[in-house]
């Protein structure tokens, strides 16, 4: 069954890793395999690129660039659109590719693949609203405004939890602007990525505009190294973690090139006294133990009012133990594997480290006895000032805490030194309100009533502090793919110049 769906996406036993206006038959970079990590065995091999094929898929991107950013930015929206209509006919297949290459349950593979298509049909609205801003001029008879102009090829870096739907934020986004792209996947994920180029491919065939999308795969981080460091990709959008963006981040900036980036998150959530419990178990359980943890928005820290806490830390227990983890293709199972091995170990060292710092693991922490990567969701009673609290584990390990006061506890919840995702459970308005306003949450998102995982596209993504301040998706987020210029026209005889300065020529 799995043999059919890569063939319909047309991956092969061998596949060319690099694509830079079209395939590079035999990309010198060495060799790797991609695995399931459900069963741990291979699904294909691909071929990566060397520096030689790196820049030629630069060269592509720039060439590309050059036609692109002349066709309207309506026009440039249709050929989206229709790359919308050509990924939902592959949503099936491209979903559970997702589902094989990185163990996400099929539903959130499909999700992934649907989360393409939603940014598609967004950027093609967005082709007719690159707007800009009339502005007042102190001068008489002058026309003040800023227009916004296609910035130029665009380094687009990904993680391998998000292995489609981010690049698609990215893509579609940017390709609107009139921007080109160079993508490097993570190399846990490159099939998803040859995957997805062949569908891409297909559109812009259509148009003879092969250039606009290149794909670089590497089996480590190199390609990711030279885009940060290249001066002929004013833009690097670079997601995956915080140690990835300080350095991708201190390189572009050496260059002062622009970054966009969008990094790690320790995500709280603050369960109130008057919260919905029922509505608050489900939304918990979803962002903890969902996607195995292996999401930037996973629930890490969850801060439970001390009246409630004995009653809810057994239901939520109770919770976990009837979750089923096990094939993400098979109907019923809420968690699948962790991406490979050194995660399964990560998770372990990091329980061994939250016992030796007090906490009490209350369910899970266990491997499972079956090939591939499955460890069993844990909650872990921690005690205030727990060091590994403040970590990242990419994994599911919730940690949870008592509080007193909504003061205290916001105070504690903002010491990550990660702002990207947060809620609060409560039906006190006033409470809800306080952890809105500036004074409450320090994240990019803040939610009531919601879990912290699952956010839609017609929001700005993006997350405060060491996530990085990027801003990706909805919303103004396309200003990042875009330069902007303030353009000044004068309209009389005159030569008025601002505040008022006199310069005349000298008599002659
Ligand atoms: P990672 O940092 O190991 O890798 C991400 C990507 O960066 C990969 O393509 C990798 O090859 C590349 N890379 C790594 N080091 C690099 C370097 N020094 N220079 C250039 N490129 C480099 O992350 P991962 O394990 O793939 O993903 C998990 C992490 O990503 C978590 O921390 C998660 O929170 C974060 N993430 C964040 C978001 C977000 O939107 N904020 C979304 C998804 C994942």
């Amino acid at each position: 069954m799995f043999r059919d769906v890569l063939q319909r996406l047309g991956i092969q036993e061998v596949n060319s890793g690099v694509y830079a206006g079209n395939w590079v038959k035999q990309p010198s970079g060495g060799e790797f395999e991609s695995f399931n990590p459900a069963t741990g065995k291979p699904l294909a091999r691909v071929l990566t690129a060397s520096r030689a094929d790196y820049d030629q898929a630069v060269e592509s991107c720039q060439r590309g660039f050059e036609t692109w950013r002349t066709l309207p930015p309506p026009q440039r929206g249709e050929i989206i659109r229709q790359l919308g209509l050509a990924i939902r006919q592959k949503k099936k297949d491209l979903g559970m590719l997702v589902t094989l290459e990185v163990g996400k349950v099929l539903s959130e593979g499909e999700g992934e693949v649907q989360e393409m298509i939603d940014i598609c049909d967004f950027a093609t609205g967005l082709s007719r609203q690159l707007y800009g801003r009339t502005i007042a001029s102190e001068r008489p008879l002058h026309r003040m405004f800023e227009q916004w102009h296609p910035l130029g090829p665009v380094g687009v870096v990904t993680a391998f939890n998000f292995p489609v739907a981010v690049w698609a934020w990215n893509a579609a986004i940017a390709a609107v602007c009139g921007d080109s792209l160079l993508w490097k996947p993570s190399p846990q994920a490159p099939l998803t990525a040859i995957a997805t180029q062949h569908i891409v491919n297909q559109v812009m065939a259509d148009h003879s505009m092969p250039g606009i999308f290149n794909l670089c795969i590497s089996h480590d981080a190199s390609v990711g190294r030279w885009l940060a460091q290249d001066r002929r990709m004013p833009l690097v959008s670079a997601t995956g973690s915080c140690e990835m963006g300080r350095d991708v981040g201190q390189k572009v900036a050496a260059r002062l090139g622009r970054s966009l980036l969008e990094l790690g998150g320790n995500n709280g959530v603050i369960l109130a006294p008057t919260a919905n419990l029922d509505l608050a178990l489900r939304a918990i359980l979803f962002a903890a133990a969902g996607t195995a943890g292996q999401r930037c928005t996973t629930l890490r820290r969850l801060f439970i009012h001390e009246s409630l806490a004995d009653t809810f830390i057994q239901q939520l227990v109770q919770a976990y133990q009837s979750s089923q983890v096990g094939d993400p293709w098979e109907d019923g199972v809420l968690m699948g594997p962790l991406i490979h091995e050194t995660a399964v170990q990560e998770m372990l060292q990091a329980l061994e480290l939250a016992r030796e710092q007090g906490g009490e693991v209350l369910c899970g922490g266990t491997r499972l006895e079956r090939a591939g990567y499955f460890v069993t969701p844990t909650i872990v009673r921690a005690p205030g000032g727990m060091p590994i609290v403040q970590t990242e584990t990419f994994a599911p390990i919730l940690y949870v805490m008592t509080y007193q006061s909504l003061d205290q506890v916001i105070r504690e919840h903002n010491s990550a030194d990660q702002g990207l995702s947060s809620a609060i459970f409560t039906n006190d308005l006033l409470e809800a309100e306080r952890f809105l306003s500036a004074t409450g949450s320090d994240c990019g998102i803040a939610n009531v009533n919601i879990g912290t995982s699952g956010a839609e596209i017609g929001g700005a993504f993006g997350g405060e502090k060491e996530t990085g301040g990027g801003r990706e998706a909805g919303s103004d987020a396309w200003k990042a793919y875009m330069r902007r210029q303030t353009c000044t026209v004068n309209g009389g005889g005159e030569l008025p110049l601002a505040q008022g300065v006199e310069f005349s020529l000298p008599q002659i």
